[in-house]
């Protein structure tokens, strides 16, 4: 005895291939794929799958974003005590002291708590002022906010939301946009431009 596969040819786009009718009674999960159905029956089936498909691309999506969408408890259970004050209660690193104060590799400087791409060390500067000083991020990277006090600018992280520093205006740096990010290093993880 043999059955061979058969195409049921039909003026409905949605006909499915029916074929394999051996295996139907062993695996009864997927009989209902190869049983010959109406055809409003086969579209609910192949509706159901696309639902499942969005369902599971939903959860990738949660996945890819989680690394930056955290409670603060999350973040204090991630970063160092030093990156927390300063990246999450918005604290300053004292001056002169941090990592890339005056670091002046070739490379991307990107957020510590994240990881997205803030900076380019070509715009990075020597201010004098203490603090990792850029006359330009990368755009969209940076989201500027008025201090309550409305006498400084702070800048964040437009992806996650941590602190950076501020940025400041017009003072006669020569620079392309007399801008300066002035960064705390700690908010900062820098790569070097071979490493990629
Ligand atoms: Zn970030």
């Amino acid at each position: 005895m043999s059955f061979n596969l058969v195409r049921i040819s039909s003026s409905t786009p949605t006909t499915p291939i029916f074929s394999n009718l051996l295996q139907p009674l062993r695996s009864p999960s997927r009989t209902f794929i190869f049983s010959i159905s109406p055809s409003n029956r086969i579209t609910s089936t192949l509706v159901n799958h696309q639902r499942k498909r969005g369902f599971r691309s939903g959860i990738v999506a949660m996945a890819a974003s989680s690394s930056v969408n955290k409670s603060e408890e999350e973040w204090r259970a991630v970063l160092s005590p030093e990156q927390f004050r300063i990246l999450r209660q918005k604290g300053t690193e004292y001056p002169g002291t941090g990592e890339y104060d005056k670091f002046f590799g070739e490379g991307v400087y990107s957020c510590a708590g994240c990881g997205t791409p803030l900076y380019k060390s070509t715009t990075k500067f020597n201010s004098g002022c203490g603090w990792p000083a850029f006359f330009e991020g990368l755009p969209g990277a940076i989201k500027r906010t008025a201090d309550p006090d409305g006498r400084r600018i702070e800048i964040t992280c437009a992806a996650c939301g941590g602190h950076l520093g501020h940025v400041f205006k017009g003072e006669g740096f020569s620079t392309p946009t007399d801008e300066r990010h002035c960064v705390n290093s700690i908010s900062l993880k820098f790569a070097p431009a071979n490493s990629s």
